[in-house]
């Protein structure tokens, strides 16, 4: 029976190291402050911009979310980057997705400074990973190597299958463990289209699944004793589940990760964590 990986806990023990470190900034007298851009009234990205507000505040990070209308424009939204860039009072930004059809979100991206970078997920930032040196990496794919590496087992040279290729989660996942030297492979929808998931996922010693698909990974396919992220967020009969079959992996996993509160929780953390780690680049 596997070990359930408790997201909440480690995303405490994050915390608790933060607190430490803006302790020591303030000393300094250095503080770190985060901006958010939501466009338009999404209920989940309020949602979501709420309990951002809350992580921050509890541990001593400024805290601020700057809502726009639905029709703002390109340019207006570059002018407001631009601001923000040059401001020395703040340390991180976000932009919160989703976006209207007419903003795209790599556009906007690259408009960040990679140093204000809080996601991680500008350019200059996800080409620092390429070179195995990541900065301000993006942050579910830092939680993913947070609980990985929270079990202490040892990585180098394991096995590891990535389900999912996006640009957030599954391409930076694969170079995180690249740099761990664990053989790595990428699976996405060609591969499940192909019937192929299978034989894939029933050789990982690590398996890392970010897909959004209820249910797609079969607990039958499990390696006996494989450690199981799952990143998947999905709505079932009014209940959040993730992309792995839970009941039925956790008998053959040694580790796996709940959905809710296994890589929510960690996610979170690694925001503030990226957002003093910028602070502290900054402030040099
Ligand atoms: P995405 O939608 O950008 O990409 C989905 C990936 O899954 C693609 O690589 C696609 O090729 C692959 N895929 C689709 N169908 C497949 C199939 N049948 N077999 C194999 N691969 C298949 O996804 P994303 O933004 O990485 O998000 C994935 C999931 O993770 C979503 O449920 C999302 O809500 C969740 N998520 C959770 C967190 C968190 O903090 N817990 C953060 C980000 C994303």
């Amino acid at each position: 029976m596997a070990k359930i990986l408790d997201g909440s806990e480690i995303a405490g023990k994050i915390k608790e190291e933060l607190k430490c470190e803006i302790e020591k900034l303030k000393e300094k007298d250095i503080f770190s402050s985060l901006i958010a851009i939501q466009v338009g009234e999404n209920p989940g990205a309020k949602i979501y911009a709420r309990s951002q507000k809350k992580a921050c505040e509890k541990i001593g990070i400024n805290y601020k979310l700057h809502q726009f209308k639905e029709d703002i424009s390109l340019k207006e939204m570059e002018e407001f980057i631009k601001k923000l860039n040059k401001d020395k009072k703040v340390n991180g930004i976000i932009i919160q997705m989703p976006l209207p059809s007419h903003l795209d979100a790599f556009t906007l991206q690259r408009m960040i400074n990679p140093l204000k970078d809080a996601e991680g997920v500008s350019p200059a930032n996800m080409g620092m990973l390429v070179y195995g040196r990541p900065l301000l990496a993006p942050c579910t794919a830092m939680a993913v190597m947070e609980i990985i590496k929270s079990t202490g087992i040892n990585l180098f040279g394991k096995e590891a299958v990535m389900v999912g290729h996006s640009d957030i989660v599954g391409k930076p996942v694969a170079l995180l463990l690249l740099k761990e030297f664990v053989t790595t492979s990428v699976c996405h929808i060609a591969t499940g289209e192909r019937g192929r998931l299978p034989y894939y996922v029933k050789e990982a010693e690590i398996l890392i699944v970010a897909v959004g698909k209820a249910n797609l990974i079969k607990g039958e396919w499990i390696k006996e004793g494989a450690l199981v992220i799952d990143v998947g967020i999905n709505r079932v009969e009014g209940k959040i589940v993730g992309d792995v079959e839970f009941e039925k992996a956790k008998e053959k996993a040694s580790y796996i990760t709940p959905v809710p509160g296994g890589v929510g929780p960690v996610t979170t953390a690694i925001l503030l964590k990226n957002t003093i780690e910028a602070t502290k680049i900054q402030s040099k």
